[in-house]
């Protein structure tokens, strides 16, 4: 059975890449009716944020990609939280030492930074020199029994070379004379990525590693860890980076890095992995919208570009605008309330009224508050506007015309929008002109600004009576004192 894993570090923000990844990994084992498992890589506990494990949770399970085992929801496996296995990592590391494949170092900063420094000052890579790995049994003992702190370093053969198999970059070769004894286990007994990945991906039943090609160049140090324990090696799938133009990446200061900024900026979660899932991936049809269950039908590895993905965020604008036409306008309303909160006065509200005009033009739920920001106050604008060429209207025309609104409107006992309708449209009739060259002035003069969603009937709706009255006679005295 495919197991595939997401597995984030904590530090309080859900990357958009980082997301991708996780869809990707979920795809594959949903594919195939596999599992999708939840592992928090929280080792570097500097980098921890309080919440975070929550956030990536709440994520996961409103995106639709809901783990099967997890921190939380538990499973066979756990714990889920690597600082809960921290017990796990020192038995393995023990027995990797056993084996040859790693040793004990108590080399001290002062002295690695002599290395570094030195290597530094030729030109070559820095590259531990082994110096602990030829410590007798007897003196390393001694050495821990006399309390000084030590790490576990990887013994990466001096010669011959490591090669691995990744289903989009295919196989990779490296001189193993390149590859640097990392550290395994910390000083304070916790392991690194760089062990950790490979110990609980051995015991958690990984079948398909699904991570970002900033693990590609450290992946050959891994098959080694899994050949010095004698582990079978997992099918690699390294996704190429998102980013913003061709040479930056996504970033929180652009506010254009994480799930939420989206979410934030009114896009759907639909939309966002819908987008993210076509990043760098090609489902091989023109195909476009993907539900989550088509996305599962119609995913494979295959499709997955080695390039990196640009964010285009006007085809996700655009998707959205998809998703959001989509909606029912119950739905609709539901999302847009806590934007007409900020564009429109307290009360009650038409959302009929709202969702009609509204869910048509919208492409992002932000869109409201500058769409309905003429309810709240007349706009200052010119009586320009109401020169408009091919309605063939004029200010000195408009001023005739909305002086006959006014009355029209003030006559208005029941302000619905089906009266407000008939008698705007009467007046049209009663005048001999063509419908804009009525109901655009009387637009302007309502809402101050010549493009807003609906027209002159729903503009006087949405404002009420009093307003709208108050309005038309602000447009009359300004036409007047031009
Ligand atoms: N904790 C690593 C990260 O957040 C996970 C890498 C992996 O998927 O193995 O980048």
């Amino acid at each position: 059975m495919v197991r595939t894993r997401f597995a984030p570090s904590p530090t309080g923000y859900l990357h958009i890449g980082g997301l991708r990844t996780a869809l990707y990994a979920y795809l594959l084992a949903k594919k195939d009716g596999g599992k999708f498992i939840l592992r928090i890589e929280d080792t570097d506990q500097e980098r921890y944020v309080e919440g975070a494990v929550e956030m990536i949770i709440d994520t996961l399970n409103d995106t639709g990609l809901v783990a099967d085992e997890g921190p939380i929801v538990g499973g066979d496996y756990g714990p889920y939280v690597q600082s809960e296995r921290k017990e796990i990592y020192a038995k393995y590391a023990e027995e990797l030492v056993e084996r040859g494949g790693a040793y004990k170092c108590f080399c001290t900063k002062e002295r690695l930074d002599k290395l570094r420094s030195e290597s530094e000052k030729t030109g070559d890579m820095f590259k531990y020199d082994k110096h602990c790995l030829n410590l007798s049994k007897e003196e390393v003992q001694k050495r821990i029994d006399n309390g000084e702190p030590y790490v576990i370093r990887q013994n990466i053969p001096t010669t011959g070379e490591t090669s691995f198999d990744d289903i989009i970059f295919g196989t990779i070769k490296v001189d193993n004379d390149t590859l640097d004894d990392t550290v395994l286990m910390k000083s304070d007994g916790m392991p690194t990525y760089n062990f950790a990945n490979v110990v609980d991906d051995y015991l958690m039943g990984i079948t398909h590693v699904v991570r970002g090609t900033e693990y590609l160049s450290s992946s050959p140090k891994y098959n080694l860890l899994y050949q010095g324990m004698g582990w079978d090696i997992p099918v690699y799938i390294h996704v190429p980076p998102v980013m913003r133009d061709a040479t930056h990446k996504l970033s929180k200061r652009h506010g254009d890095a994480s799930f939420d900024d989206f979410i934030q900026k009114g896009y759907l979660k639909e939309a966002i992995i819908n987008y993210i899932a076509l990043l760098g991936w090609s489902p091989g049809t023109n195909q476009e919208i993907f539900s989550l269950d088509e996305l599962i039908k119609a995913f494979s590895v295959k499709g997955i570009n080695k390039a990196p993905a640009i964010f285009d965020v006007d085809k996700l604008t655009w998707l959205n605008a998809q998703y959001i036409r989509d909606l029912t306008p119950e739905k609709y309303n539901e999302y847009a309330d806590k934007y007409y909160d900020v564009a429109l006065p307290p009360g009650e509200r038409n959302y009929d009224l709202l969702a009609r005009i509204l869910q048509p033009r919208t492409e992002k739920f932000t869109d409201i508050v500058g769409q309905l920001d003429f309810v709240k106050e007349l706009p200052d604008y010119s009586i320009d506007l109401y020169t408009h060429k091919k309605m063939k209207t004029n200010a000195e025309m408009a001023k005739g015309i909305i002086e006959k609104a006014k009355a029209v409107i003030e006559e208005l006992d029941d302000f619905s929008e089906s009266c407000i309708h008939d008698a705007l449209f009467d007046l049209v009739k009663q005048l001999e002109l063509k419908n804009g060259q009525v109901l655009y002035p009387i637009r302007i003069a309502l809402c101050g600004k010549a493009v807003t969603p609906g027209g002159a009937v729903e503009a006087a709706c949405l404002l009420g009576k009093d307003e709208s009255v108050r309005r038309l006679e602000i447009a009359i005295g300004m036409i007047a004192n031009a």
